[in-house]
């Protein structure tokens, strides 16, 4: 591994999950050396356990946060709003890996949608037309099933159920992908053996996540200074304010500095923020590339939900990829149902442990022995879908609570809006219908898991007053301040995100290089 001076003017990636474990690939196989700081240990697949519990205090991100507002995780999960990974390979290691893209008009939602009341939507500075080459960029690779050639996966028992329900309802779109793990033995890595562990950090390396493919081939480039266990605290400027360096803090507390030429953030929709408004300074006293004061207001989460359904017969929903199965016919934006956007439908499956956690948080008695009871029984799927970007759901810093490095830990203000509500009260009772077409005996409306789907807070916008960042990911007052991550997105679509982040990241990597090779950062 190549080794870059501290003193060096480097391009300093900070983050290494599907933004910027991306990045780093793609412009050290331009030929420009990156330091990539990671915050989290450089674990390999191999090391994960197949424990649920046991596998998640290995990768999820446990330093301090807190939430407020009226969603329910302030409640049920008050110190976890959000599921995240801090490890090498960022949250693409505790993925599932269903990967469709956004529509057309989810690039347009303040022209498609109209004005909504108390929702602040505005249109990507990018259409489809734009990102469609680097989609096919993306899911050649992850080796997205369905697409360019990649077979599909086989139907595990979940899926069977959850595909009858959609043809006796009449739903048409429907199949075990697109989805980023290998059928047949592709890129390097096998077909899947559908053991059902690939939010354990997948022993097997089917499926696709920056660990497994990204990251060691920006290692193979020998222009890759990977640095785990580095959590980068502070971006600084020179007197111009052009972003000069980060200080970060190694495992043992330890400060150091990296001069950078450029930065980018990809910390994730909570991290990223959380460091720019930490990077407060004179010139910037709203944090970094905050003139617009637009720095973590517009957080998103997808409308999620999830519905299990008892059967007198057993399902064993834990067999398989767990959300090889998709539904996409009500993902179409079709205000008559009473709502604007849309959602899909993916299969989910969760183990004994996970569920007992989460099928309904504090739950106790009989009806809640009856969920678990029925275990075996039970299939199990997930809503995703689009949410309203506000500007009061945010990430602020703390005012009282500070992490292990004594920095103010970031907080999650969350409240749904009426359009998320009608669309999860939609998709529940549109869930619960399916199953009922098949046979079950009882089902459950399962309320959001901590957010998995974390985006905005850095929104790209035309105008520099409307966002954080260009249609580049370029900060509009910092010219080599990035951001490459899901903080970019403007509106977040139904569709699950990795893919769009990865398109995005393969994106910004080509002006990036090109940029710099120009001499213009
Ligand atoms: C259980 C689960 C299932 C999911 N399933 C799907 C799915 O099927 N499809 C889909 O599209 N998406 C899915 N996702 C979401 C997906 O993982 C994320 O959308 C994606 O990984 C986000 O990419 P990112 O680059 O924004 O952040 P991440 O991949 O989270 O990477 C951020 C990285 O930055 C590091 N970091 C943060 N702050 C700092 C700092 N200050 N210094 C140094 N390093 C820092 C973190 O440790 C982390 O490694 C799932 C997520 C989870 C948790």
């Amino acid at each position: 591994m190549t080794e870059i001076a501290a003193d060096e003017d480097a391009v300093v990636i900070v983050g290494s999950g599907a933004g910027g474990g991306t990045l780093a690939y793609e412009l050290t196989k331009a030929g420009i050396p990156c330091v990539v700081l990671e915050a989290g240990p450089f674990l390999r697949n191999e090391d994960y356990h197949d424990n649920e519990w046991v596998a998640f205090r290995q990768m999820a991100w446990l330093d301090a946060r807190t939430t407020s507002g009226s969603w329910r995780i302030a409640k049920d999960f008050p110190v976890l709003p959000a599921w995240i990974v801090k490890a090498v390979g960022g949250s693409t290691t505790h993925w599932s890996g269903a990967t469709p893209r956004f529509k057309d008009y989810e690039f347009k939602t303040r022209t498609t949608y109209g004005a909504v009341e108390g929702a602040t939507l505005l249109d990507w500075p990018i259409s489809l037309e734009e990102l469609a080459p680097y989609y096919d960029k993306a899911e050649i690779a992850m080796g997205s099933t369905h697409r360019h050639g990649r077979p599909p996966l086989p139907a595990n028992n979940n899926y069977k159920v959850f595909a009858n329900g959609a043809e006796r309802v009449g739903y048409k779109l429907y199949a075990t992908g697109p989805y980023a793990t290998n059928a047949e033995p592709y890129d390097d890595r096998p077909a899947s053996i559908q053991d059902g562990f690939n939010f354990q950090g997948d022993k097997n390396t089917s499926k696709w996540s920056t660990l497994v493919r990204e990251i060691p081939r920006a290692l193979e480039t020998g222009l890759l200074d990977l640095r785990p266990d580095s959590h980068v605290v502070r971006i600084t400027h020179d007197a111009q304010g052009r972003v000069d360096a980060v200080l970060y803090v190694d495992k043992d507390g330890g400060l150091h500095r990296q001069a950078a030429r450029a930065v980018c953030v990809a910390g994730n929709s909570i991290e990223t923020p959380r460091l720019l408004l930490l990077s407060e300074s004179n010139r910037f006293p709203n944090g970094l590339a905050n003139s617009s004061d637009q720095v973590g207001r517009n957080y998103m989460r997808h409308l999620t939900g999830s519905v299990y359904a008892r059967f007198d017969k057993p399902v064993r929903m834990y067999r398989g990829e767990t959300m090889a199965g998709i539904i996409a016919d009500e993902a179409a934006h079709d205000p008559s149902r009473g709502f604007v956007g849309g959602y899909y439908m993916e299969t989910l499956s969760l183990g004994p442990s996970f569920l007992a956690a989460f099928a309904e948080p504090g739950g106790w008695g009989p009806d809640f022995a009856e969920i678990m009871d029925a275990y075996a029984n039970t299939a199990g799927m997930w809503i995703v879908g689009e949410d309203m970007p506000q500007a009061g759901n945010r990430i602020t810093l703390s005012d009282t609570v500070r992490d292990q490095w004594g920095l103010a830990a970031p907080n999650v203000h969350f409240d749904d809006h009426a359009n998320d509500v009608a669309m999860r009260d939609y998709a529940y009772e549109h869930a619960q219908k399916l199953y009922e077409a098949v046979g079950a005996v009882g089902s459950h409306r399962t309320p959001p898991y901590p957010s998995t789907h974390n985006l905005g807070t850095c929104r790209m916008s035309e105008r520099p007053e409307d966002g954080v960042v260009d249609r580049w990911g370029r900060a509009h007052d910092v010219p080599n301040l990035f951001v490459s991550d899901g903080s970019v997105m403007t509106t977040g679509g139904a569709a699950n995100p990795t893919l769009t982040i990865v398109a995005l990241a393969i994106r910004q990597a080509e002006y990036l290089a090109a940029e710099l090779k120009a001499g213009n950062i």
